[in-house]
């Protein structure tokens, strides 16, 4: 059992998760329009693991007869200068959503509701690992500066990033 404070906010994680997909697959698609593939992909690969996160939390409150309730999804820019901005957005949304964890850890803790503390401690990590990765890519397209080979390169190697299914999910298939 869960309380219904901590459920009502996991439903508004669920919808922060979704929108957050949204926001890179935009960030994806402006990407591809600019002929940058690999930035693409990286992108893409977000939006995939944003769209896991939304499932673990849903898993989440249906094992606990917790009732999933979608919420309309806010708009999303649609353009960015440079892949360096989307990835300096990328660092400040990913700090929006380390604190609505916490948020959520706090509630958990108020409750002394010890498999919500469980579950969202993998969130907890997952959030360390997003910015850190936003952190480096800033600070390689930082290095790169206006050096158009420099970016090209960058792509490269953007390109290579592949999909996993997230732990909680691949222990659930
Ligand atoms: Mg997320």
């Amino acid at each position: 059992m869960i309380s219904k404070k901590l459920h009502d906010a996991i439903n508004e994680q669920i919808n922060a998760e979704l929108w957050s997909a949204y926001l890179y697959l935009s960030m994806s698609l402006d990407a591809e329009d600019k002929g940058l593939k690999g930035v693409a992909n990286w992108f893409f690969i977000q939006f995939r693991e944003e769209q896991d996160h939304a499932r673990i939390f849903m898993n989440y409150l249906n094992s606990q007869g917790a009732k999933v309730v979608l919420k309309p999804i806010a708009k999303v820019d649609t353009k960015w200068k440079t892949p360096l901005d989307m990835f300096k957005k990328t660092l400040e949304h990913e700090k929006v959503v380390t604190s609505l964890i916490h948020n959520l850890a706090v509630i958990a803790h108020e409750d002394m509701d010890f498999a919500s503390i469980n579950r969202l401690n993998w969130f907890v990590d997952e959030q360390v690992e997003e910015e850190e990765n936003a952190r480096e890519l800033i600070d390689s397209f930082e290095m790169a500066g206006d050096n158009k080979y420099g970016i090209y390169q960058l792509d490269k190697e953007l390109a290579t990033r592949v999909y996993k299914v997230p732990s909680p999910l691949a222990t659930a298939e």
